[in-house]
């Protein structure tokens, strides 16, 4: 059900809402499933070192695990662990049955070769879709784990009712998390993708031609609200750490003038993200007992 946002927030998108909605409907299937199997679905969360920025995302994945019912196993390792005893937790994780996601989170301490460990994890169980095997599924569009903000992103659009097909959508940002596989969910919806990045000359009249903006580059209010064309929706993934608090980046309330629908931050993508990675995680155990 789109919920009515002239009623609700005018023209922002409330990821809260829709975050809460989804998870109601992940709870319900969560439980279905430990009827069914006689166990929940299970995620564990690895997390190295002390870094305060990931130990809040841990423990709200956490808290998250516990509303929905899905089993959260945590493990917390010394920031002097090695390369060697962390793949050897991957394996052990890859062969426990009740372990269904493996999410480690990042970013790793710079001793640790992230890539080896990321493409250690079994593909099935790669809740966050880093794996290549998942990145090249979807670029081949078969069905597989997608990265977790570019899909909470699809569902914000398909439940405000946003027309994708044939509408030109630019990107800004071509991480492999969250550029990238953006592009190519909204490709296969049948929008004209433009990826922007550092290099990008005119980056101001092509967001000015798109009706849909996505802006993932971490970089504050760098996207400035006069861009933004008259009626298009626009998605802030970007979160900044500033004096004035947590900040996207796009110069909102500018943006928010011309904009038909416009994500805040905080309360837009962020918590859809997390929402994503309990979905996923239901999907890889279905995987897993089917
Ligand atoms: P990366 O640093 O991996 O990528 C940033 C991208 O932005 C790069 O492609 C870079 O270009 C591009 N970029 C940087 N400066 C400019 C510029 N001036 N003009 C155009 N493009 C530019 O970041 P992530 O993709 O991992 O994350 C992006 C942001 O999203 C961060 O703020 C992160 O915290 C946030 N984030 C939020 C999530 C959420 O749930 N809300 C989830 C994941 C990320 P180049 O490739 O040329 O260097």
């Amino acid at each position: 059900m789109t919920p009515n946002k002239e009623e609700r927030l005018g023209n922002i998108i409330d990821g809260k809402f829709l975050a809460e909605k989804k998870r109601e409907e992940i709870s319900q299937q969560a439980g279905a499933f430990l009827k069914k199997y006689g166990r929940q679905p299970g995620l564990a969360v690895v997390l190295v070192g002390q870094d305060p920025a990931s130990a809040i995302y841990v423990r709200n994945k956490k808290r998250a695990c516990e509303q929905t019912g899905i089993a959260s196993f945590d493990y917390h390792l010394d920031e002097t662990v090695s390369q060697q005893e962390i793949l050897s937790l991957i394996d052990d994780l890859n062969a426990r049955a009740e372990v269904d996601g493996i999410l480690v989170q990042l970013p790793l301490p710079s001793h640790l070769v992230e890539e080896e460990i990321l493409v250690r994890i079994d593909p099935g169980k790669d809740v966050d879709g880093f794996h290549p095997y998942n990145l090249g599924r979807l670029l081949m569009g078969e069905p597989t784990l997608v990265p977790c903000t570019p899909t909470g992103i699809m569902y914000m659009l398909d439940e405000y009712g946003v027309d994708i097909d044939g509408k030109d959508a630019i990107i800004i940002g071509r991480s492999n998390i969250v550029g990238k596989p953006m592009a190519i969910l909204l490709m296969m919806r049948h929008a004209t993708i433009t990826i922007c990045h550092s290099h990008t000359k005119d980056l101001p009249e092509r967001v000015r031609s798109a009706d849909i903006v996505v802006a993932a580059t971490g970089r504050p209010h760098m996207v400035k609200g006069d861009w933004i064309k008259d009626g298009a929706v626009v998605i802030d993934v970007g979160i900044s750490r500033t004096d004035a608090g947590l900040v996207g980046d796009v110069e909102f309330e500018e943006a928010k003038k011309h904009a038909r629908l416009i994500t805040p931050v905080p309360g837009g993508v962020g918590p859809m993200t997390i929402t994503m990675l309990l979905d996923n995680t239901l999907l890889a155990a279905r995987t897993h007992v089917s």
